[in-house]
């Protein structure tokens, strides 16, 4: 609020002062205009300094062009004074008045992510001196170093100005609405501030003041008009920005992140195709540029994303991989076991049954009780090299189903040539020999329940999980170290 009224005071002070002192009133005017500028400069350094993105090198950007507009307002002051010259356009400073924009257009057309590319930013250069190359084509294809010749070419460059203005203002409009980024947020409000107020300010005071019969400094009130743009930064920069209530859609954020690149190519093609009645080559080759550079800046950014979508696809898969993987053992998980078996349930034309072999740890807690977790999971990670390595055959599928035990799915299997398997498993196991003196065997042994199902329709894949399970816990209650083996209904028991 302070620094409002203290704006609005400067304001009524300029315009008070060229009231009452209409002879100093040049000398009045270029005051204002030299101290707003430097106010708004300042506050826009002390902006950037408390918005805590020290590393944020856009504010450069705004703080040269608010530098080039003073250019162009110490040379308006030398055509005044060292040069009596009062032509209301002389080339020089209207070179840089329209040359001003140029550092904050960059900055506008800077894309979050792309921005920190080294070959946008390449390329951003390169249209950068381009475009100053073609204002400055442009400039002095309407007017001399003297100035407008005739009104005509006055009012031609007043409305180049406007619409280099009003472009800004609508670019950083839309910046600074379509963001989700605090950075972009505080930096683009100062940036719209500024260019909107000038938009309005400029295009009143160009064409109701300089070329309405004023077109000297300090012959009319109005001047202070062109304080606005500079008081406006100075409040927005020295305030703290309000709370957002509204939130733009994700859609419109991506939107205008991914069309501001183009901002910049379209103002030399804009700016192109306007020289090519003076300079026909030249403005041609400048929209060639133009559209050359919004392809390749589209093409590279396509190659980039092309490029992160196969590395998220890899990591994507990776992950995929692990999320189906014990990482104790390195076996198939639970959850892969569960796939595999629903997969194998619903294979058409099954006629062969499909086999589930359940296999438990004998007194596994002894062991850990003995030797420690540490060692028991070493043991878990031998039995799985062991129960994964000759044992199966191509086509079986073997997982660690949880805490000390593992089952193995073996598809096409018949009763006896399941119970075949897991007695081979069984004896590898016991034929290790790793010592487990709590056990009666005096070493470690496994258990198995064995079942075999058609699959058909009446019953899923837990019936076959449910029949193995059964299984062990009656080959369990058997003894241990044992095959318990279900087939479709029957059991049998069998001491290894
Ligand atoms: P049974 O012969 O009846 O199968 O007896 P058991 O001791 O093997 O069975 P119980 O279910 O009582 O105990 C299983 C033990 O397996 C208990 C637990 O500490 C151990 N265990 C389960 N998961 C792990 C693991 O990841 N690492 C280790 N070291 N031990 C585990
Ligand atoms: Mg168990
Ligand atoms: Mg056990």
């Amino acid at each position: 609020m302070k620094a409002f009224i203290a704006a609005a005071a400067i304001v009524a002070a300029h315009a008070a002062a060229l009231a009452v002192l209409p002879d100093r009133g040049m000398a009045i005017s270029y005051t204002f205009f030299f101290s707003v500028a430097a106010l708004a400069m300042f506050s826009a350094w002390r902006a950037w300094l408390r918005s805590g993105t020290p590393r944020d090198h856009r504010w450069w950007l705004l703080l040269a062009s608010l530098g080039l507009w003073t250019i162009g307002m110490s040379l308006s002051a030398r055509q005044n004074y060292v040069l009596d010259n009062s032509n209301p356009a002389p080339g020089d400073s209207m070179f840089f008045y329209i040359l001003y924009v140029l550092p904050v257009l960059v900055a506008v057309s800077s894309a979050p992510v792309a921005a920190r590319k080294k070959w946008a930013l390449a390329i951003d250069l390169v249209l950068a001196g381009l475009l100053g190359v073609l204002f400055y084509l442009r400039t002095f294809s309407i007017v001399t170093v003297e100035g407008a010749i005739g009104q005509q070419q006055a009012v031609d460059v007043a409305y180049m100005l406007d619409f280099e203005n009003v472009c800004l203002a609508v670019a950083a409009l839309l910046r600074f609405v379509a963001t989700d980024r605090a950075d972009d947020h505080s930096f683009f409000r100062a940036v719209m501030a500024f260019f909107v107020v000038y938009a309005i300010s400029g295009f009143s005071y160009n064409h109701y003041v300089a070329l309405n019969g004023h077109p000297e400094f300090g012959t009319s009130s109005w001047d202070a008009l062109l304080d606005l743009p500079f008081l406006s930064l100075f409040v927005v920069a020295m305030t703290r920005q309000p709370q957002r209530h509204w939130h733009p859609p994700v859609y419109l954020i991506r939107f205008v992140q991914s069309a501001s690149p183009t901002f910049l190519a379209m103002s030399v093609l804009g700016f192109g195709l306007m020289l090519i009645p003076v300079y026909p080559s030249l403005g041609i080759c400048g929209a060639i540029a133009a559209v050359v550079g919004i392809g390749l800046r589209g093409t590279l950014a396509q190659v980039d994303l092309v490029e992160e979508e196969y590395r998220l696809s890899r990591s994507r898969d990776e992950l995929q991989g692990l999320v189906f993987i014990d990482s104790l053992t390195g076996l198939a998980n639970r959850r892969a076991l569960d796939e595999r078996l629903l997969r194998e349930w619903h294979r058409p034309a099954q006629r062969e049954p499909i086999a589930l072999l359940m296999i438990d740890v004998d007194f596994f807690k002894e062991y850990n009780d003995r030797y420690g977790h540490l060692a028991g999971d070493d043991c878990l990670r031998a039995l799985a090299s062991v129960l994964a390595g000759r044992g199966l055959r191509a086509g079986d599928f073997i997982a660690r189903f949880g805490g000390e035990e593992f089952a193995v799915i073996a598809p096409g299997t018949r009763l006896p040539e399941a119970v075949a398997l897991a007695e081979d498993l069984r004896a590898q196991v016991e034929a290790q020999g790793i010592v487990h003196p709590l056990s009666p065997c005096g070493v470690l042994t496994i258990t198995i329940g064995v079942a075999t199902v058609l699959a058909n329709a009446n019953g899923g894949p837990l019936d076959l999980l449910n029949a193995a399970d059964r299984a062990l816990y009656r080959a369990k209650n058997a003894g241990r170290n044992r095959i318990g083996a279900l087939g479709e209904a029957r059991l049998e028991s069998s001491r290894a």
